[in-house]
């Protein structure tokens, strides 16, 4: 099994062979809902004392038991330090055996040796899920119902990114049940979308109106045989019938379609650790995981706004102009009698500068492209 996955980097809950059977998930919610009492799933807090006759009660350990249960788990006995000292929460003690205390650790090590600061993206990443736990919606309407059903699902850069491949997903979602594929689609954000196609040097004002994901709105997912399209736009096409059509003419097993605007993730049948297939842009294609399914709970987030709701994104470096080292690339050229390398990337200021005279003639010989850095979405 080794020998077959040399990627050490991808964890083995997500082993291809290690996934559940497929199964509909609006029927596993409501089996979930059959066989648990409506407080069980109740966003309301039990009380204390209540909690404890009920454990009592359920599992008949005596008032003496109860109690000594109630001290050795409570959060106060959870230390690494002695009880009379008031520990540094920045400082990992030495040897953990914690796995959290030993990823912190990694962490930690791998800042000191490259001399990370944390930044406000790190920071920001840190606190997406923080932010949003337990967080209420203002209005009433917007609460996520209780028993809602909740997915994880994790998006994997396109394999086109060979460098990425090593990567961790790109970006964990969560999904309730009643939201549509359209609606997952919508919230996946990959560069292709914004990548702008053809030479501008003549009309460099004119270029951003050419973002590729207004003009190429095509899409699917794939889900156990089943191909969903995005038929939301008139310019839609079904860019699953090429496969259709091949695997019919060859005696495949037949594929079936459906509407991704039209299918809400309870309507799915899936296996949760499967890799699924999510297509754009003809074929920029994602893998994509769904790593667990659940009933929603007090402590979620529980406004539906907030989904599909990002808790984790990976991060990449972005580009910087050759010129002034600070900005974030957006053209590059070829064939540029002024850039120190071919191709050369700019940002906008000093394409500009360099290119054009304050009327906006151009100055000189070069082709020009605008450039969608991987880390603009950062
Ligand atoms: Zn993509
Ligand atoms: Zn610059």
């Amino acid at each position: 099994m080794a020998a077959a996955y040399p990627n050490a980097n991808i964890p083995v809950y997500e082993l291809a062979e290690v996934n559940t059977k497929p199964f509909h998930i609006g029927s596993f919610r409501q089996e979930w809902l059959n066989r648990l009492e409506p407080t069980d799933y109740s966003y309301q807090q039990q009380d204390e004392d209540t909690f404890h006759a009920n454990f009592v009660e359920e599992t008949g350990v005596g008032a003496e038991t109860m109690a000594e249960l109630k001290s050795i788990c409570s959060i106060d006995s959870l230390r690494c330090h002695p009880e009379d000292q008031q520990p540094d929460m920045e400082v990992v003690p030495p040897d953990p055996t914690l796995k959290t205390l030993i990823q912190r650790k990694r962490r930690q090590d791998y800042r000191a040796s490259r001399k990370v600061t944390k930044n406000r993206h790190d920071i920001y990443a840190d606190e997406l899920e923080r932010l949003t736990a337990g967080k209420r919606p203002e209005d009433v309407t917007d609460l996520i119902p209780e028993g809602e059903v909740i997915l994880t699902i994790n998006v994997y850069y396109p394999a086109v990114f060979e460098k990425f491949t090593y990567n961790r997903s790109h970006m964990t979602l969560l999904m309730t049940g009643s939201h549509s594929l359209a609606e997952f689609r919508d919230a996946i954000c990959c560069v292709s979308d914004l990548q702008v196609c053809g030479e501008f040097s003549n009309t460099p004002d004119v270029a951003p109106d050419f973002i590729s994901k207004d003009h190429y709105k095509s899409a699917f997912f794939f889900f156990e045989g089943v191909f969903y399209n995005d038929m939301r736009f008139p310019e839609c096409q079904d860019i699953s019938v090429t496969t259709i059509e091949w695997a019919k003419a060859r005696n495949f097993p037949p594929f079936t379609q459906a509407k991704m605007e039209d299918t809400r993730m309870a309507d799915l049948k899936v296996k949760v650790g499967f890799p699924y297939l999510y297509c754009h842009q003809g074929d920029c294609e994602h893998l994509v995981i769904i790593t667990d399914v659940r009933l929603s709970h007090r402590s979620d987030c529980l406004d539906r706004k907030l989904f599909p709701l990002l808790t984790h994104k990976h991060r990449i470096v972005t580009q910087k102009c050759a010129v002034c080292h600070i900005f974030i690339g957006r053209w590059f050229t070829t064939n540029d009698q002024f850039a120190p390398s071919d191709p050369c990337l700019f940002c906008d200021k000093c394409f500009r500068m360099l290119h054009y005279d304050a009327q906006g003639n151009k100055l000189g010989d070069f082709l020009a492209y605008p450039y969608v850095d991987r880390g603009a979405y950062n």
